[in-house]
């Protein structure tokens, strides 16, 4: 067997235990004769599952019982119109910080549902960055705020969060459960799961209920937090399979132990981070220092210490391939390089891929 270290931003690493916990399962799950792909949602070895993912993940982000825990589908990126349907009330506004592009993109949803400010816009900003939190004057009487935590391809990270009157909604897809926070902060969370929870075709949703209940009447019945609220996100059929690798992979977690993998997603940036910081400027990051993400770590080649150099990036990605760093290549809308380094990524990764870089700036710089 080999696996190699697997940067891509989403789907990305799962930890390799999970991925062999699922193998051992896949053909008789836990004594049904019969795979979890072919079980019936409703069934009792199916809700086993299903209430283990949610009970671990109220315990590991410590989710009080007046908010609702829903695995939801259709991405984040469905969260970006159902959000303002449910909770942007008519006759009221919401307030958006546009910090890149998945903020952009949630803006311009909302804007089809009703009145949308957006307070603060870095959306373009070079180096990339969160607007500073000095800047934020939120509309008195909004009916929410939204920000992104972690901006997935600019490589910007909320390193506080905001304190608001309205509730504070947040697009969590790249950095939940990366790193601590405290959900009553909040009044809604959301989150593809392929990033640090577990594979794509699951969505996280953590709201207030109260909120929830708010939601105008004769919203599509899909589309209507209280109907998955009232049926514990089953209504209809639930992503089966991507809730059971949640569930391993929340388990995972629950055993390395929170707080040592939020210990080590810092020093796993840190060391990458210090690498491009002392390449004397061959590698520059591309976030301003107080905004870096440590998820995912952005940064762009300078061979000349002037100019990046695209081609030099296309060198460094194929060469990194056929070492085994898979995934280095920035967003298609950016460039640049990128290095995402979820929960399940291994520091050794991390070491190996600095080792690397080193190697390859001595090659070409
Ligand atoms: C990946 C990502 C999304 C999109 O998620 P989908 O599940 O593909 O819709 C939205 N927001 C952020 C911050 C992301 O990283």
């Amino acid at each position: 067997m080999s696996r190699i270290y697997n940067f891509n931003a989403g789907p990305a690493v799962l930890p390799l235990e999970v991925i062999e916990e699922a193998q051992r399962e896949l053909v008789d799950f836990r004594g049904t004769g019969m795979s979890l792909l072919e079980s019936s949602h409703r069934a009792k070895a199916y809700d086993a599952v299903h209430n283990e993912a949610i009970a671990n993940l109220r315990e590991l982000l410590g989710i009080p019982e007046d908010y609702a825990v829903l695995f939801l589908q259709g991405g984040a990126s469905t969260q970006f119109s159902m959000i303002p349907m449910n909770l942007l009330l008519p006759g009221t506004s919401a307030d958006y910080v546009n910090s890149g592009s998945w903020a952009s993109k949630a803006v311009k949803e909302a804007q089809k549902v009703g009145a949308v400010n957006v307070i603060a816009n870095t959306a373009k900003d070079i180096p990339t960055r969160i607007p500073a939190m000095e800047t934020l004057k939120f509309t008195p009487g909004a009916a929410y705020v939204h920000i992104t935590s972690n901006e997935t391809i600019a490589g910007a990270q909320w390193k506080a969060f905001p304190k608001t009157e309205a509730p504070l909604v947040a697009d969590m897809s790249s950095d939940i459960l990366s790193r601590p926070f405290d959900v009553k902060d909040f009044g809604l969370i959301y989150a593809g799961a392929q990033k640090n929870l577990g594979p794509s075709g699951v969505t996280l949703v953590i709201v207030r209920k109260d909120l929830a209940e708010k939601a105008p009447a004769g919203l599509p019945t899909m589309l209507d937090y209280r109907t998955h609220i009232e049926a514990n996100s089953l209504y209809n059929t639930p992503p089966t399979f991507g809730i059971y690798l949640l569930a391993l992979v929340t388990r995972w977690v629950k055993k390395v132990g929170k707080e040592n993998l939020f210990k080590q997603n810092v020093e796993k940036a840190a060391r990458l981070y210090a690498a491009i910081d002392a390449s004397g400027g061959f590698f520059k990051g591309t976030a301003v220092p107080e905004c870096r993400s440590d998820m995912n770590v952005t940064f762009r080649i300078f061979p000349d210490g002037a100019n990046a150099s695209e081609e030099m990036e296309k060198k460094f990605v194929a060469e990194a391939t056929a070492a085994g760093f898979a995934g280095l290549k920035g967003h298609r809308s950016v460039g640049g390089l990128r290095a995402s380094i979820y929960n399940a990524f291994p520091p050794q990764g991390v070491d190996d891929l600095v080792a690397f870089m080193a190697d390859f700036q001595k090659k070409n710089g």
